[in-house]
């Protein structure tokens, strides 16, 4: 197997694409998978390590329903081993759906003539962003087309406008961004307005079929948008997102080719992704791909399963694109955040009629129409416990995910206990009344697994100022 050495400057003029499709076909065609190799690998990943590429390609190449279902309990394991049991809220508020790029697989695509366009003007943002809390959302990911009305100076101004929104106990503490590729200028400009992670996916990493669904416009160069978030962390911006949609390519690929992607972030800036997306193809307007690359239920969940044992540290986010049932059913496998209350037609947080969804106005049909309420009741259920925490970016601890992953005990002394306290925020300030008494069992609960006595004191005696109309403590 070559090894290439790992060229980190978008400046240095050697800088290739760092993906090798016949690397990863190598791997995924010539390594076999055993019993032994398979568990020797989950028990690696329990004790925190990375995998490689091939001890990837070794679970992606189980076909035994056994071993498969091994996979599975270790991602759990390893989910309840590090990460605890708090699951991490937002919302996506999509700002403008402009696009002129043609990606085939996309309701917002420029030659989509049934789309409603539309950009929410300023008043709109606001009123967006006051309904959303009123929900009591914190944390928000913005969405933006391609297009040249969303440049970096307008995204900036967007992600002020958010920050700037206070409705009675409401405020937004952190705002991610998914948008196009910027350049380094860009991303200052970005990073500036005080943005948490910043979200490119690659959608496929193929560089053929990528070819077949970008057939033009800025989002056709696959290199352009392969090196992006090296870009962004040349800017400064650390904490970045990577995904792939899958139904577009072979996900055993798509699978290799993220832990690929992880492996040069890691090597070249000592900071891997700070959250991976799993989006699935949805249903979107006068959309027509077929299914040759349809990514199943079985198959979703072990491929999940298996990029949860195969970068420990990162994040893992599925979105409402999926329905109620499935997402219950996945979360346990390792997933860190999940969206809640979701509406993604633009400017469909503030309407006050429900109505039936209109993909001309969305970019893809939504499976999850659960309120944000309803998902923490189910997560209650679950013996979760919801977080709306946006300490660690806050209080500068950047590269968290290493800190996940290498401080023991991370957990019980930050994750932990800013998820209680944002519930409690939560409780008091938005829950229905069964809620309520719901969630303040499951925080006495959880206090008590808290790391010791002075974590437990400190955490009690922040709930008696929030009960006391203090809000936003954190550790
Ligand atoms: N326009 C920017 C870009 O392309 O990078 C922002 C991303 S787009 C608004 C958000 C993501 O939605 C895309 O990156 C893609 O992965 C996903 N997406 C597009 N069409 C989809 C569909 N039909 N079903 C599910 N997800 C879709
Ligand atoms: Fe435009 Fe992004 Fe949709 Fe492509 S995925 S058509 S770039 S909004």
């Amino acid at each position: 197997m070559k090894f290439t050495p790992e060229i980190c400057s978008i400046k240095d003029e050697r800088m290739q694409p760092f993906i090798d499709a016949d690397e990863i076909w190598n791997y995924l065609n010539n390594t076999a998978s055993t019993p032994e190799r398979v568990r020797e690998i989950i028990a690696k990943s329990i004790s925190k390590q990375r995998l490689t590429l091939e001890e990837t390609a070794v679970l992606i190449n189980t076909n035994d329903p056994l071993l498969i279902e091994e996979i599975k309990q270790g991602a759990r394991t390893l989910k309840e081993k590090v990460y605890g049991n708090r699951i991490v809220l937002f919302a996506p508020l999509y700002i403008g759906n402009k696009c002129s790029n043609n990606c085939t697989y996309c309701g917002f695509r420029a030659s989509n003539t049934e789309a409603e366009r539309k950009t929410l003007n300023d008043e709109e943002i606001v009123k967006e962003i006051e309904a959303l809390e009123d929900n009591g959302q914190k944390r928000l990911i913005l969405v933006y087309g391609e297009h040249a009305q969303y440049s970096p100076e307008y995204i900036a101004h967007t992600v002020k406008i958010a920050y700037g929104v206070k409705k009675g106990n409401g405020e937004i503490r952190r705002v991610n961004i998914n948008a196009a590729p910027l350049d380094i200028k860009g991303f200052k400009t970005i990073k500036e307005a005080g943005i948490g992670t910043y979200q490119v996916f690659q959608e496929t990493y193929h560089p053929e079929a990528y070819k077949t669904y970008h057939l033009r416009g800025k989002k056709a160069d696959y290199g352009y948008r392969l090196t992006s978030l090296d870009r962004a962390q040349e800017a400064g911006l650390d904490d970045v997102g990577i995904g792939v949609l899958f139904g577009l390519y072979d996900w055993r690929f798509e699978v290799m080719a993220l832990i690929r992607h992880t492996n040069h972030l890691e090597a070249c800036y000592n900071v891997g992704p700070h959250t991976i997306s799993f989006p699935r193809i949805k249903d979107a307007s006068t959309l027509d791909l077929g299914e040759k690359y349809f990514v199943n239920d079985e198959n979703f969940v072990k491929l999940i399963a298996i990029l949860r044992l195969a970068v420990p540290y990162t994040g893992m986010i599925l979105t409402a694109r999926e329905p109620a049932w499935l997402r219950n059913e996945i979360i346990q496998f390792g997933i860190s955040q999940i969206d809640g209350g979701t509406k993604i037609e633009l400017g469909s947080y503030a309407e006050t009629l429900n109505h039936e969804q209109d993909l001309n106005r969305g970019q893809f049909r939504i499976n999850d129409e659960r309120s944000l309420n309803e998902i923490i009741d189910e997560l209650f259920e679950k013996d979760m416990l919801p977080s709306f925490c946006t300490a660690c970016y806050r209080m500068g601890r950047t590269g968290e995910h290493f800190m996940e992953f290498s401080v023991p005990g991370f957990i019980k002394r930050y994750c932990s206990p800013n998820a209680i306290l944002t519930l409690a925020e939560y409780l008091m300030d938005y829950a229905p009344k069964n809620t309520a008494i719901r969630g303040w069992e499951v925080i006495e609960k959880n206090i008590k697994l808290l790391e010791n006595e002075k974590v437990i004191d400190a955490v009690k005696e922040r709930i008696e100022k929030i009960k006391n109309g203090e809000r936003d403590l954190y550790f």
